[in-house]
Order: C-alpha cells, then structure tokens, then sequence
C-alpha cells in the first residue's frame, strides 16, 4: 500500500439516507488508490432534486453516517451543510470545506458515476471542478464511457482534474434499501449493524420503533 500523501484529503458529499455499504466502500477505495490522508463523509442538507419533506431528518442522517465510519480510523464526518442549512450545493461544501482546511490541501471530490454524469446541471460546474479534483467512481449501472460527450467543454477543460477509479462493485442505493425497509425486509448485511439497529430503534423508515 502506498504511503498517505500530506494535504491530500477525499470528500465524500451524499444524502446518506440511509448511507450503506456501497458509500463506505467507495470511500475506502478512493483513499487507498489516491493516497489520501482522510476521508471527510459531508451529508447534505435538503439535496437540491428532492423536497425537504422527502429527506429524512438531518439528525437522523448524521448520527447514521457517524455510526457507519466509526471504526475506520481515517473517516470523519462534518457538519458544513447542515449547519449552513437549506439546499446543499457542492460549491458551498468546497468552500466551507476550504477555509476550515490547511492552505495547501488538495481536496478530492469522489462521486459515483450517477452523480458526475449529471455535474452540468449543478451550480457553478466549472467553480467546483477547479476547486476540487475529482475521482469518479464506477457504479453498477451506470456507465463512465460517455462522461466526455455528456459533460462535453468541461471535460476538455478540466480533463486532468477528473479521475476515473474502478472500485469493487456494490448494488446498492439508498432508494433500494428505503423499498426494502417500506417493505419490511431486512437490510441487514447492507449497511453496518449499528445502522440497522438505529434505523429499528428510531423505527426510521417505516419500521416499527423497538421498545
Ligand atoms: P439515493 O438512492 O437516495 O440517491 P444513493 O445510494 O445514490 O441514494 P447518495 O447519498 O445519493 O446515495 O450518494 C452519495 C454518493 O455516493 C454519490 O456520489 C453516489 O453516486 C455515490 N454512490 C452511492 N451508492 C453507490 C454505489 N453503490 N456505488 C458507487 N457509488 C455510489
Ligand atoms: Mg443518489
């Protein structure tokens, strides 16, 4: 394994509602293939495609993604979108991110393919993409093969700072696993035990709280 690289740190932005095993698997492949120093797993506060009402709590999501990065010694957590409240746009992350960091940090921004595939449609594309380098990551069902054509004049200008890494596939989605728990079908084995048990004890989506 290579050596961690100082001031190079991965910023893991999600809903994380509820975060599984496919987020944790990501971050963990990003850190080890970049060198990175530390994770940062930032859960949003309302994603900008979702109503408020849609998402759950932000307490709940920050204690759930806390519970799953506990014992991996170079996870954090932050609380930057939550605190600054409303609709999170990963502009606002990176620069709140920035000032609270070492000036020669170099951050990296690490989304699946989902999310990099739709980064025209976010708020200053091209502010993010030359705050951050990115690491876009391979998910099932998505692919990277047209990330050039559907990202087009940004690509080419930011080519060098757009990283593609193929990590272990996990099938997993937080939308999958919210169908699941609606359904009363386990979840376990998908997302940590300590997960499972907090989403039971606070009977979070739909489940029924245990006494
Ligand atoms: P939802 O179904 O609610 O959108 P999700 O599983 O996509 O949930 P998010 O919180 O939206 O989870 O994702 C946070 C980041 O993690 C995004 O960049 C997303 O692309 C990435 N990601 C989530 N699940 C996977 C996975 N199984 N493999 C690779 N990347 C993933
Ligand atoms: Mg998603």
């Amino acid at each position: 394994m290579t050596e961690a690289q100082a001031g190079r740190i991965g910023i893991m932005g999600g809903t994380f509602d509820p975060i599984h095993y496919g987020h944790l698997v990501v971050a963990e492949a990003a850190r080890e293939a970049f060198s990175l120093e530390k994770i940062i797993f930032v859960p949003a506060g309302i994603p900008p495609h979702k109503a408020k009402e849609e998402v759950t709590p932000a307490r709940h999501r920050y204690l759930m993604t806390l519970l799953a990065i506990m014992s991996n010694p170079y996870f954090e957590i932050s609380r930057v979108d939550l605190d600054r409240g409303g609709v999170t746009y990963t502009v606002d992350t990176l620069a709140d991110l920035k000032s609270q960091l070492p000036p020669a940090v170099q951050m990296y921004f690490i989304t699946g393919a989902d999310a990099i595939l739709e980064i025209l449609s976010w708020k200053s594309p091209d502010q993010v993409l030359s705050m951050a380098e990115f690491i876009a990551v391979t998910r099932p069902g998505y692919g990277l093969d047209q990330l050039s054509q559907a990202i087009g004049p940004l690509y080419a200008e930011f080519r060098d700072r757009i990283h593609i890494l193929e990590v272990p596939p996990v099938g997993l989605s937080s939308t999958g696993l919210r169908r699941r728990l609606v359904e009363g079908r386990s979840i376990r084995y998908l997302v940590p035990e300590t997960v499972v048990a907090y989403i039971n004890n606070e009977g979070l989506y739909g489940t029924s709280p245990e006494r």
